[in-house]
């Protein structure tokens, strides 16, 4: 059994490289009731206490934490629901804009965070995520205008359903593909 032990040396100030002590990090981010929660469940799996980052002794974050396989590869992942705190105290190695394809407010939502974003860490890769594609009939947002969105801020976009597990796991390879570095992080 492998035990996640995030070290204390502020964790957050340097890229995760996939070890138990340094997992890649993934953030989710969004307005509230796009599926975020259900989506970090989804994807990073057992909620972990051991993996709450702390820095400049300050609680920023806690995670669900657990050990994937991509591209033949095994790595460590956090992945955070959310983020409490003030936006330029973020530090990922991969974060995702998460709107509901059934609501156009979530999705103004994202491009105002993807501002935030990236006046912070304008080199962190990011994922444009339009959840609830099941919900066919309330659909609000389609997928060419979250596709040119993705595209004007060099994103990548994935359409899902977090409820039907529809694409869940796409996108956890996308996450942990950008995570490392690789881009572009999602097949065609
Ligand atoms: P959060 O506020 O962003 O954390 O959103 P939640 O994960 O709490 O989800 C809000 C609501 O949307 C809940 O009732 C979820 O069951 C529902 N939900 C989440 N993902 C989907 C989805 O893909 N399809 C549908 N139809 N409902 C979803
Ligand atoms: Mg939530």
């Amino acid at each position: 059994p492998i035990t996640f032990s995030v070290s204390q040396d502020d964790p957050t100030s340097r890229p995760g490289d996939g070890s138990p002590e340094r997992p890649l990090r993934i953030v989710l981010l969004g307005q509230n009731g796009v599926g975020k929660s259900t989506l970090a469940i989804a994807l990073g799996g057992e909620f972990d206490r051991s993996a709450s980052v702390d820095s400049d002794s300050q609680v920023v974050g806690e995670g669900y934490v657990r050990m994937v396989t991509v591209d033949g590869e095994e790595s460590c992942i956090v992945v955070y629901d959310n983020w409490k705190q003030d936006l330029s105290t973020l530090k990922c190695d991969v974060c995702l804009l998460v709107f509901s394809v059934t609501d156009r407010r979530s999705f103004h939502r994202t491009a105002q965070l993807r501002l935030l974003l990236r006046e912070t860490q304008p080199q962190t890769p990011i994922i444009l995520v339009g959840n609830k594609s099941d919900l066919v009939r309330s659909r609000e947002v389609t997928t060419e205008e979250a596709i040119a969105s993705a595209t004007l801020f060099e994103g990548q976009y994935l359409e899902m359903s977090a409820s039907l597990d529809h694409r869940t796991s796409e996108l956890l390879q996308g996450a942990v593909r950008a995570a490392r570095g690789q881009w572009p992080a999602l097949g065609s």
